[in-house]
């Protein structure tokens, strides 16, 4: 509780942020001039009145004198502001002991607390208050003629005295409230309301000077939201920025501090360790996981979140706080996206070695360190081998066998997966065709496209291109397409799924079932094929919820007509349940490990047996 009335009171009051440098000189010039033309005013004007040259003197001193404090040798701006505060302050004093306690002299006291506000600084505000309390009680008890200009003041000094500091209070609320606007306005994300870089950092740097404990900082970036924008346009995307905000404001407590960067890309500073921002980020990633509903249109939403906090920066500043937490979130992303990555010392090397391995994927299609592998499909009826799916393999000159797992998606993101998704494709089809004239037979070839293919190349001609230079019949090439891709924009490449499909190539939907897609959309879809994730697949047998799960999933695509290959089959239970749901196609370790061409060659003209251990061979010869 205590930390939610903190919270509020933090929202509602300045954060008192310190004015820039040039802002803070101009304004102090300004008021500097204000209080030296007032001392020699009062002077003139005590002259004027018939005062005694000493009083006008004494008068000019009194106002003139706090200034001096502001010269002396390093003197910081809290000083030099309330030296010249005191000084405004001063004024006011004479002025009311000039004009007898006359009550309209007293309005002085106010135009100075305004002035003084500039500054942003809370200490003009409580030296006003206390001057005005001091002053108007003990010289109103003392000399009640130089304070007050009616009776019943003048007999009940300090009664009156917290009156008029009652009103100096309330001009100084006033003057908070236009000063946290003031505030707000250089400093909030106009879209989001959240918090902009500058305060980030700002809140960040004071939490580290004032903090013993660690700090973190949590780097956001959502994924895909470039396709969001240029799909569905931006006002959708900014719909869309709006709602992750409120959400992500939800997942931290009130003392953190939620900001906007620009873009996509969001920033929490937490005053906590690296784990406690951890939990915060898991709950950010859960509290996206819904759908956000956009014109009647449900987007999903993932994020990479970045932690690092101040144990383990070289620094405390939130500088380099902000550095670490975005390459964890960059690391995030590389290691498939939708997940909190927390820094750790020595993962700059490891960006580093990411970046040099993007440099040396430029210029492996060329130096021949790409190459294919072949992993067999099954049909589970039969027992036969049917085709083959080409997965790709990198032989880097140094760091040996790299997973395409590895550098797919670094390919994907640096943009080099359209030239080697081109090699692929020519090297399996040519593979294909190779293969079917050897066995007398049709052999199928299925080809994985990743989503920047899909997108950004000229797809439809690269495979037209294949087909014609291998002589592979389109009607044995199977293009498959992962289900995380298309969910992000299922319009968007329903288009290049129908072009494909006229070439006669079929599409396949795979990894199915790891989007958060309902399984309604696969209507949608002209596709010809529904691959089931391994994870589903791996589950089977163990009497888990993945039965009723596959087995819906191959009901669904019956009723769609479409085939079913079931992914990463490893163990004859596995199997046994899968022929049970009548499932048509299985692909895994147990009917064979992606090989190399000359490893994997299959032999004609009739299709390879199956072995399935302790059954009988299903083939018929
Ligand atoms: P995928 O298309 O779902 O491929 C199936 C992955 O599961 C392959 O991993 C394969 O080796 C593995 N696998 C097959 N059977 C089993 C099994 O029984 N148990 C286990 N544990 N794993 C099995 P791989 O080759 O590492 O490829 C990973 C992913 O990389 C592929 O997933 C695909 O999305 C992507 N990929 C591979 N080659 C290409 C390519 O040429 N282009 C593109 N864009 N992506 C590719
Ligand atoms: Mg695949
Ligand atoms: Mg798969």
């Amino acid at each position: 509780m205590l930390d939610g009335l903190h919270g509020r009171l933090a929202t509602a009051l300045p954060e008192g942020r310190h004015l820039p440098e040039d802002v803070w000189r101009r304004r102090h010039r300004v008021i500097l001039w204000v209080a030296v033309l007032q001392a020699g005013g009062l002077g003139i004007m005590a002259a004027l009145a018939g005062r005694t040259p000493l009083t006008a003197l004494l008068l000019t001193v009194a106002v003139a004198y706090p200034l001096t404090f502001g010269l002396l040798p390093g003197a910081g701006r809290g000083l030099r502001s309330a030296a010249a505060t005191a000084s405004l302050l001063a004024a006011s004093v004479a002025l009311v002991y000039l004009m007898d306690g006359l009550t309209e002299a007293h309005f002085h006291f106010f135009v100075m607390v305004g002035l003084s506000a500039l500054y942003q600084n809370w200490v003009p505000f409580g030296m006003a208050l206390a001057v005005v309390l001091a002053h108007h009680g003990v010289v109103g008890a003392l000399f009640p003629h130089a304070v007050f200009g009616h009776d019943s003041a003048r007999h009940s000094p300090w009664t009156w005295s917290l009156v008029h500091g009652a009103f100096v209070l309330a001009a100084s609320l006033a003057h908070l409230a236009a000063w946290r606007l003031n505030e707000q306005q250089g400093l909030r994300d106009p879209l989001t309301g959240l918090a902009n870089r500058t305060l980030l950092v700002e809140t960040t740097n004071r939490l580290l000077a004032r903090r013993s404990g660690p700090v973190s900082v949590l780097f956001l970036d959502l994924d895909d939201f470039k396709d969001v924008n240029d799909s569905r346009g931006h006002a959708a995307g900014d719909q869309l920025l709006t709602t992750v905000s409120r959400r992500l404001e939800g997942c931290v407590r009130p003392v953190d501090q939620v900001a906007r960067l620009g873009g996509d890309e969001f920033a929490v500073v937490v005053a906590g360790s690296s784990a406690v921002a951890a939990e915060i980020g898991g709950r950010m990633l859960t509290a996206l996981a819904d759908p956000v509903s956009v014109d009647g249109r449900s987007i999903p939403v993932r994020v990479s979140i970045g932690v690092a906090d101040s144990t383990s920066a070289a620094d405390r500043s939130a500088d380099t706080l902000l550095r670490n937490a975005d390459l964890a979130m960059y690391l995030a992303k590389a290691s498939g996206k939708n997940r909190v990555v927390v820094y750790a010392e020595g993962m700059d090397r490891a960006a580093q070695a990411k970046a040099e391995l993007v440099a040396d994927l430029g210029s492996a299609v060329a130096a021949g360190q790409l190459a294919v592998h072949y992993q067999p499909t099954v049909d589970l009826a039969e027992g036969t081998t049917t085709g083959y799916e080409a997965l790709l393999r990198w032989q880097h000159p140094t760091r040996g066998l790299v997973a395409p797992a590895e550098f797919v998606p670094l390919a994907e993101e640096s943009g080099a997966i359209v030239e080697i998704g081109r090699w692929v494709l020519a090297e399996a089809t040519r593979q294909a065709a190779e293969w079917s004239a050897q066995a007398g037979r049709p052999i199928d070839m299925a080809v994985n496209l990743s989503p920047r293919q899909l997108l950004d190349d000229d797809v439809v001609s690269t495979v037209r291109a294949a087909l014609a230079t291998s002589g592979l019949p389109a009607g044995q090439l199977t293009l498959e397409v992962t289900e995380g891709v298309l969910i992000d924009d299922v319009e968007m490449v329903v288009d290049t799924f129908r072009a494909l499909r006229t070439l006669g190539v079929r599409i396949a939907i795979d990894d199915f079932g790891t989007g958060y897609s309902s399984l309604s959309y696969l209507r949608r879809l002209p596709a010809d094929v529904v691959k089931i994730d391994r994870s589903f697949v791996q589950d089977l047998g163990a009497g888990g919820r993945s039965t009723t799960l596959v087995a819906s999933i191959i009901e669904l695509a019956r009723s769609l007509h479409l085939e079913v290959v079931a992914e990463g089959v490893e163990t004859e239970e596995q199997h046994a349940v899968l022929d049970r749901l009548a499932c048509s196609h299985a692909q895994g370790y147990l009917f064979g490990r992606p090989q190399p061409a000359a490893v994997q060659r299959p032999a004609g003209p009739a299709p390879v047996p199956v072995p399935r251990p302790g059954t009988e061979l299903a083939a018929r010869r």
